[in-house]
């Protein structure tokens, strides 16, 4: 990964034109378009430098990669391109914001405080996981948030995905177009999904569901060789040794704690947007890709809106002037 620097101390107390908050693929396009327009905006990379994309192996669905390309070294591409036009990329969390007057506070590492006249949010969405130990062992050798994204790598091969949402109907679908066979692994007897999801899934003859059930080990040392299953109903366990993918689909949560009671938000915590834009409610802060998204989720679409926010913001800053 590029180095990014981590030290704050020469833009304590300073005012910005421009802080992007979060560096996955929506926040660095925002960087890029904002430091091609001169605004010369601060990343502050936040805890995930590179966001989601870093925790997967292969993109091979990103517009111009005709060979595919690995997550981090997209972001590293990314944030290389963005620094290249005077975007300012730094190792550094995010603490506290007020939005309350201009120009913007806001606190990096708790410690430092810095001024922005402008805001693009782009602090992504985390998947939600099991909380294994062997999911996060084999995270990327197997294991797997984003079927999507991965899903094709497990060609005539036996999968699982776990959840029972519309998201783990969909992506059983996805991946059947690949996998020999693909078994949901579902917590209760009956599903969260749409009717007509649950249809499709249950009806598709290489789909089958195992019910009552969690994952309680993901097996294997270097890659996932098998999983371990509990019937929570009946308390016996089975072992399922051909199982080579794994994939999670139990929700994403948004990266929104920061914004509580400040910006507007649907009840699970996504960041609203004016329809077909990126402004919040508070003038002057933008918000784009998956904070804002629960629908797409794509690193490409994540761009995109990245590239709507910069355009919004300097728009905005030149309407304020
Ligand atoms: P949901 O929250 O709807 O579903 C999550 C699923 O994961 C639930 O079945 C839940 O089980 C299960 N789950 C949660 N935590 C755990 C855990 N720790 N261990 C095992 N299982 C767990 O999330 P989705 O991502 O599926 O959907 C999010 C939203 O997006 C929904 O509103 C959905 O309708 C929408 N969506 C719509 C689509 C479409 O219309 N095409 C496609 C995808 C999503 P339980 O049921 O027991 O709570």
């Amino acid at each position: 990964m590029t180095n990014v620097v981590k030290n704050m101390e020469d833009i304590a107390g300073k005012t910005l034109e421009m802080v992007v908050i979060g560096s996955g693929p929506a926040g660095l396009t925002a960087a890029i378009y904002a430091a091609r327009a001169d605004l010369a905006p601060l990343v502050l990379e936040g805890p995930e430098p590179g966001g989601q994309l870093t925790t997967t192996t292969d993109v091979e669905n990103f517009p111009g990669y005709p060979e595919g390309v690995t997550g981090p070294q997209m972001m590293d591409d990314l944030r290389k391109q963005a620094t290249r036009f005077g975007a300012d990329c730094r190792w550094g969390t995010v603490t506290n914001v007020d939005f309350s007057k201009r120009p913007f506070r806001i606190t990096i590492d708790e410690k430092t405080e810095i001024f922005a006249q402008s805001v693009v949010v782009s602090t992504g969405a985390s998947a939600k996981w099991m909380g294994l130990e062997s999911e996060q062992r084999l995270r990327g050798k197997g294991v797997s948030a984003c079927a999507t994204c991965d899903g094709a790598f497990f060609r005539e091969e036996h999968v699982a995905i776990v959840g029972g949402g519309d998201t783990a109907m969909e992506e059983a679908l996805f991946l059947a177009k690949f996998a020999k066979k693909v078994t949901i692994i579902h917590r209760r007897d009956e599903l969260r999904a749409s009717k007509i999801m649950q249809k499709r899934a249950l009806d598709h003859p290489k789909i089958d569901v195992l019910w009552d059930s969690v994952i309680e080990e993901v097996l294997g040392d270097q890659v996932v060789e098998g999983i371990r299953v509990k019937n929570v109903k009946k308390g016996e366990t089975s072992e399922i040794k051909d199982i080579t993918g794994v994939f999670l689909a139990i929700g994403h949560q948004p990266n929104t704690g920061l914004f509580k009671d400040v910006l507007d938000m649907d009840k699970e915590g996504y960041l609203i947007t004016k329809p077909g834009s990126t402004y919040t409610n508070i003038p002057g802060v933008f918000a784009c890709g998956d904070v804002q998204d629960k629908t797409y989720r794509q690193a490409v679409t994540a761009a995109g809106t990245g590239c709507m926010a910069a355009i919004d913001a300097e728009r905005w800053l030149s309407e304020q002037e």
